[in-house]
């Protein structure tokens, strides 16, 4: 240790105590202190900022806490960089891990506040677009929980996700202004601004030995400023932090101006420089290659980098340590530029050796892939990096360099193979891969499921597998039950807590003592109750919101995620058109709430267009008289954490739909699961690992699997052989394509229907149509014997132990970081 710490024993600190007197004293407090309203006056938002600062004021003396123990104990860190953190609200988070739940209600009653009012005026932090944002927060708190050093990494964007709106079925997307009354749990740090250049040349020159050395110079500067947010574990003292970068101008940029006496142009360019943490880009899978999103993503990896090592320098000299002390999660490729800044910081800056230095970097790294899809992977053009980055693209080369003379050293008989392997591609103009860069400059890449992680060896990474037989590993996806059971789904947790204790919700295996409970008749119906409370609470949402009239009784049936071609909400219209078609031939079915809500990508034409499809496809649905209350369809708009609560806890089905081999893990699969749904789904992703743990008589398994897909692909797939051959799909289709569901513009559903005919059907919806419609009619059998269907719905919930994120976390730790809990003492 170089030096102690200073101790703050010295300043007279007021115990704050969790009892309700004074929470509700906190509360008055701030309502006078904090915020300056009159009781008599003061809104409900007034009172929510109360609340969050009641709440707030109780983490951070356990926050300032646990970074002093992990400073005095010299701790491994994990830094989790994350162009997206998907944290959704925050003040019942810190309320229940805090463990003042009881109190803090107390409180507000005492105060004749009522408190789900007061919760709801909280904007969602939606700094992210699905599941890797929210599986960013699910790990945060998870780490927090089990006492790892755990620090997220972002950027503070001004606007996060979209709103999205539904006017006339169609989604219109408006700006997320979450920032508008002040975020509570932010807090600046002014203080902490770290140097982002930008653009600029390279200057080459020889050191007094000779030696070849680098000036990056005549940048272009931006800052970045820390805002830290405390991140508590749950029943624990840790509190662990997430800082995200907002841009700010510099102020030598600004100086140049106001020499030359341009006061109006500084202020323009300080505009622009603040533009860059302005806003998320909105695309889930496909990469929008724009020099701002660049941009971004090396203005936050520049300011964590330098961030960790002024931390890492406080304890050690130099860098020779560094692996042992700090270990760096790339949340997919986009924080992939850290490999070639964490070089260029040693090599340029303090003179280290390359090939010191490229151990000490791959000895740090590690990275995580997502997907498997193609259009998905991140790759830039050489020009773009030459202007933006010019000396990361020149140590990118080098990178490259060394990489290939390995290679070439190891397969000298194949250049096919150089090609494939090396950094650049060179097949569509010259562009970066991003995934190669992350996989050479690591010591481990995971996927994110079972099947995922098989699928990257055996295709996608195939070359890197034969080269490096150890790296690619998997690590299964989880989501933290604290928020996704406990907080979600209060009458089920405390109905589990009743029976089996409140051990899961640190050891979510503890699920398992459910199971002989499956078996006992009272259990369950106090089970469906609570299942049925909860679909009258999301039905009371859908009356307000939509007014629409759904029946609690009906098979909630929900599918709640991005929409995306692959995930294929269409296989479940098409199935919802072919249930009405029946209906209206006379026949019958179990009556059906059919569930969507999801965002698509602003310029996803044909996502968009599946939306207004729903939603055209319920109009009609909703008021025909001749389905009467057997089948109704909602669109619920806006779909983000705080919905996800809402809608998971309501489900009886899981639509976990997607082509066999697209989706790399699912989380949304795990959240419906735990809260009691069956799901309908195919072989993939993590949905494997979830039929394997639930049992598969307790999941309904369809369509074509990995395997049958490539076979189907390579023998030719042609979907008219199955739109002839199948009299209800051909219906189904028909009536889309003619306008049945659209008739004020009968050509505006074609698109659809020719993308899933003469557009090959790429996602192979019409060969896996017969096998979903017939799974569906044995869901449609189990739920009659509503019995047996909440038997297997408890076995569910008992199995998901398996996927809590704490697992996921306590993998990571032993097998990639290296990192160990440490205990925060108690007071
Ligand atoms: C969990 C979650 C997702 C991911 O859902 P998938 O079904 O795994 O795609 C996306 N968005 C939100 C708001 C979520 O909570």
């Amino acid at each position: 240790m170089k030096n102690k710490p200073a101790h703050y024993a010295s300043a007279k600190i007021n115990k704050l105590s969790m009892d309700a007197e004074s929470i509700e004293c906190s509360l008055g407090n701030h309502l006078v202190y904090s915020i300056s309203k009159d009781p008599i006056t003061a809104t409900d938002r007034d009172w929510f900022y109360s609340a969050a600062y009641a709440a707030r004021e109780r983490l951070t003396e356990h926050w300032i806490k646990t970074m002093r123990s992990y400073y005095e104990q010299d701790a491994k860190r994990v830094y989790y960089l994350s162009m997206e953190f998907l944290m959704g609200r925050t003040l019942m988070n810190a309320v229940l891990n805090t463990g003042c739940e009881e109190n803090f209600k107390k409180a507000m009653a005492g105060l004749g506040l009522d408190a789900e009012r007061i919760r709801e005026q909280e904007f969602d932090a939606a700094l992210g677009n699905g599941g890797l944002g929210r599986l960013a927060a699910c790990f945060l708190d998870s780490m927090a929980t089990l006492g790892i050093p755990g620090y997220g990494y972002g950027i503070r964007y001004e606007y996060g996700m979209f709103n999205q709106h539904i006017e006339n079925g169609y989604q219109v997307e408006h700006p997320d202004n979450w920032l508008r009354y002040g975020n509570p749990w932010e807090f600046p740090r002014p203080e902490m601004l770290y140097q982002v250049k930008f653009n600029g040349r390279v200057v080459n020159y020889a050191d007094e030995q000779g030696n070849p050395r680098f000036h990056w110079v005549d940048t272009d500067d931006v800052m970045a400023m820390a805002y830290d947010y405390p991140i508590p574990g749950y029943d624990t003292e840790t509190v662990n932090n997430m800082r995200l970068w907002a841009a700010k101008a510099s102020r030598d940029f600004d100086l140049r101006y106001f020499n030359e006496g341009n006061y109006i142009k500084a202020v323009e360019d300080k505009n622009e420089s603040e533009n860059l943490s302005k806003v998320l880009y909105p695309d889930d899978t496909t990469e929008m290659g724009r020099e701002l999103r660049l941009k971004q993503q090396y203005f936050f990896v520049c300011a964590s980098l330098q961030d960790i090592l002024v931390r890492h320098h406080k304890h050690h000299d130099g860098f020779d340590t560094l692996p042992d002390k700090v270990a760096i999660q790339l949340n997919d490729t986009h924080p992939s530029i850290a490999i070639a800044e964490l070089m260029r910081i040693m090599v340029d800056l303090h003179n280290v050796d390359w090939d010191h230095a490229w151990d000490i970097t791959t000895r740090t790294f590690a990275y995580t892939n997502h997907t498997l899809m193609p259009e998905a992977l991140e790759t830039w053009p050489v020009e773009l990096f030459e202007k933006i980055l010019p000396r990361h693209l020149q140590i990118i080369y080098e990178i490259n360099h060394r990489f290939l003379k390995e290679v070439m050293h190891r397969y000298p008989d194949d250049p096919g193979l150089w090609a494939r392997l090396s950094i650049i591609d060179e097949t569509h103009g010259r562009r970066i891969r991003m995934a190669h860069l992350a996989i050479v400059g690591s010591h481990k890449v995971n996927g994110v499921a079972e099947l995922h992680t098989q699928l990257m060896k055996d295709t996608i990474f195939a070359d890197f597998q034969r080269m490096w037989p150890h790296k690619i590993i998997n690590m299964t996806n989880g989501i933290t039950p604290r928020r996704w059971l406990n907080q979600a789904n209060p009458g089920l947790s405390a109905l589990i807590s009743r029976h089996i204790g409140r051990g899961w919700l640190k050891n979510l295996s503890q699920l398992r003592r459910l199971v002989p409970l499956a078996d006992d008749a009272e259990f369950r119906a106090e089970f469906a109750q609570v299942k049925r409370d909860n679909k009258l609470r999301l039905a009371k949402v859908i009356e307000q919101r939509l007014h629409i009239q759904v029946d609690p009784d009906s098979m909630f049936d929900v599918q709640i995620k991005r929409i995306h071609e692959y995930k294929r909400q269409l296989l479940n219209v098409l199935h919802v058109i072919t249930l009405y078609n029946r209906l209206r031939a006379g026949g019958d079915c179990v009556p059906r709430t059919v569930i969507f809500a999801g965002k698509a990508a602003p310029g996803y034409l044909q996502a968009k267009r599946i939306i207004k499809l729903i939603n055209d496809v319920a109009d009609i649905i909703n008021n025909d008289p001749a389905v009467a209350d057997r089948l109704k369809v909602v669109f619920i708009p806006n779909y983000d954490v705080s919905n996800a609560e809402l809608i998971v806890p309501a489900a009886n089905l899981s639509e976990q739909i997607s082509t066999a081999g697209t989706e790399a893990s699912g989380t949304g699969n795990m959240k419906l699961s735990l809260n009691g749904a069956l799901t309908i789904g195919t072989l993939d992703g993590a949905n494997i690992e979830i039929r394997q743990e639930v049992g598969p008589e307790n999941f309904f398994i369809f369509g074509l699997t990995t395997d049958e897909v490539s076979r189907l692909w390579a023998a030719g797939y042609n979907p008219w052989d199955y739109y002839h051959a199948d009299a209800e799909l051909r219906q189904a289709l028909d009536m889309i394509n003619h306008g049945y569901f659209s008739p004020d513009d009968r050509e505006r559903f074609r698109p659809i229907f020719d993308a899933l005919t003469q557009g090959g059907d790429p996602y192979l919806l019409l060969a896996d149509y017969a096998s979903y419609i017939a799974c569906q009619q044995s869901v449609e059998a189990l739920y009659r014997e509503s019995d047996a269907w909440t038997r297997k719905s408890i076995l569910n919930v008992a199995h998901m132990g398996k996927f809590s994120s704490d697992r996921t976390i306590s993998d990571y730790a032993s097998q990639i970081w290296g990192a160990q809990p440490i205990s925060v003492p108690a007071d």
